[in-house]
């Protein structure tokens, strides 16, 4: 299994589900590729239900599947298509039935009644629409399949990348991976590769002599400070630039744009593309401007077409399979790419249902019955829970992470369960350091603590330091104004001006 993202954690799972003796290989952290840096919707299907409705029929089955499997990893937020004044309001009539064609539940409701339950959309709006969207939790989402994967026996390599595919004539037979950190390398001898490499799954299935088209759309979104919605928002209209509004946890993240490129690990964020991205914020909650923007970053959309296109909205967010025996005549390898995080499940199941064709055995899919771990009990995730957890005894733990509520034995195990020394890694793991002040307040407690429970040495922890400050600074620099900019000031004073962490010894 190539790839740690949503399709290949869940191919993983899936696999070690059956009964396959399941390696993941993957050349950072989990989630470190598109699916930790996709916008966080779990589509109900409505954003394509009259673009493209074979993707919008994946869409809502699999969100149903996933409520009742995934739960832990889904905010119930509900979804709203709103007609602002710059949508034609005809588009609202041919949605219903594109709703209703596809099986996706949609009602109209009245104005009032949508801006009572969002007061702060455009007051302008002429209609709106129900649909079930929903937030997911990406990094719970994978997590959870690679917790369940490893009690079925699979094994997880992180920071390891394929570096070759072996063949033995037309058989794939494995692969060449190399530590990413000692720089180490390993033979893995594998009966079956599923090349679930994301954007990256052109290059993976060229090591073994396919030739896969994957195009890699860029997407911008930013995060801002507080949810400004409570529902995930989108404009009712054919899906276009800057047109949906989720909200994530304590913060909402407008994006995105859809831009062709070259290579999907060169992801460069324009001025023009944060302007578009905040006038079209506008149009949804006037007033968008002037709240505070955290940050901005951009994620790399797997795109698979068969012929050349120029614009990749016109591509299909359906899931494209590719069992290369039938394709190029090459055994031993199955690529699978396209979709989004909301269909995972299906695509991991159409990659192992092909993987175990290849090795001539029949074992069904049970993974859209059973639960992942922390789902069992099948309850959302609900906003403050975290909260509601501490207040009956505030004084109880020492707080690390003012803006995530994290107390420091919730990371001294993270860190242990972990076994990092990666501060990302952890951010991940957790959202340390992702809130208002992007770690200026807590990421040099959390460095500290990481130093001492042992895990990294003066030098390293240093380099931790600031290998987390410059990640942060990445996304912070572009949309620096108004209230972040005066954080930015004060983190440069913590960091600069107090620690002096420009003169740290490395
Ligand atoms: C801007 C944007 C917004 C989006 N919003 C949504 C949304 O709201 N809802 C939704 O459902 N979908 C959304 N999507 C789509 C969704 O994010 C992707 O379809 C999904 O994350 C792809 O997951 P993946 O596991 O296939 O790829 P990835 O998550 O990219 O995983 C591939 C992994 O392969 C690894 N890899 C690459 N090469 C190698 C190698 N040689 N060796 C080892 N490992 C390797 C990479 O490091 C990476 O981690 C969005 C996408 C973008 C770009």
């Amino acid at each position: 299994m190539i790839g740690g993202g949503s399709t290949g954690a869940g191919v993983a799972r899936d696999a070690a589900m059956r009964g396959l003796k399941t390696v993941l290989v993957e050349r950072k952290d989990l989630a470190d590729g598109t699916t930790g840096r996709f916008h966080g919707l779990m589509h109900s299907g409505g954003r394509y239900a009259v673009k493209d409705p074979d993707a919008a029929k994946e869409c809502i089955a699999e969100n149903l599947i996933l409520r009742r499997t995934a739960s832990d990893c889904i905010e119930d937020t509900g979804g709203l298509f709103v007609t602002t004044p710059w949508d034609d309001p005809a588009f609202g009539d041919s949605f219903v039935v594109g709703c209703e064609a596809t099986g996706i539940p949609v009602e109209e409701i009245a104005v009032s009644e949508a801006l009572r339950r969002e007061p702060r959309l455009d007051p302008g709006i002429s209609r709106a629409f129900t649909v079930p969207d929903a937030a997911l939790d990406p990094w719970k989402l994978v997590w959870a399949c690679a917790r369940s994967a490893q009690e079925h026996g699979a094994q997880i390599l992180l920071y390891h990348r394929v570096v070759d595919l072996e063949r033995d004539g037309q058989r794939v037979t494995g692969a060449l991976v190399r530590n990413e950190l000692t720089g180490e390398e390993l033979q893995i001898h594998a009966d079956v590769v599923v090349n679930a490499a994301g954007a990256w799954a052109g290059q993976v299935a060229e090591l073994a002599g396919c030739r896969v088209s994957v195009l890699p759309g860029k997407g911008i979104m930013i995060a801002m400070n507080h949810r400004l919605v409570n529902t995930v928002v989108n404009r009712c209209k054919m899906p276009a630039d800057g047109d949906i509004l989720v909200p994530i946890r304590t913060v909402c993240v407008i994006g995105t744009t859809d831009v062709r490129v070259a290579d999907p690990d060169e992801l460069e964020v324009t001025q023009s593309e944060i302007d578009e991205m905040l006038d079209e914020g506008e149009k949804l909650v006037p007033g968008f401007r002037e709240a505070r923007a955290l940050r901005v970053w951009a994620g790399a959309r797997p795109l698979f077409s068969q012929e050349e296109v120029a614009d990749t909205r016109e591509v299909s967010r359906s899931h494209a399979l590719l069992d290369h025996r039938d394709r190029d005549g090459v055994e031993g390898i199955v690529t699978i790419t396209g979709g989004k995080t909301t269909t995972f499940r299906l695509m991991a199941q159409a990659a192992v249902d092909a993987a175990c064709a290849q090795l001539g055995i029949e074992r069904p899919c049970r993974t859209h019955e059973e639960p992942l771990p922390d789902s069992e009990d099948g309850s959302f995730y609900v906003l403050g829970s975290r909260l509601r957890a501490r207040e009956p005894v505030p004084q109880s733990e020492e707080i690390i992470c003012e803006c995530e509520l994290i107390t420091r034995q919730r990371l001294e195990e993270a860190m242990e369960r972990r076994r990092t020394g990666n501060l990302d890694d952890i951010r991940r793991t957790l959202r340390l350091g992702m809130g208002p002040c992007q770690g200026g307040f807590c990421i040099y407690r959390a460095t500290g603590i990481l130093h001492a429970v042992e895990r990294l040495d003066h030098h390293a922890a240093n380099v931790a330091l600031l290998s987390f400050l410059q990640e942060r600074w990445k996304g912070a620099h572009p949309i620096l104004y108004g209230d972040q900019l005066r954080q930015a000031r004060l983190d440069d004073w913590i960091f600069q001006g107090l620690l002096g962490v420009q003169h740290l010894p490395t």
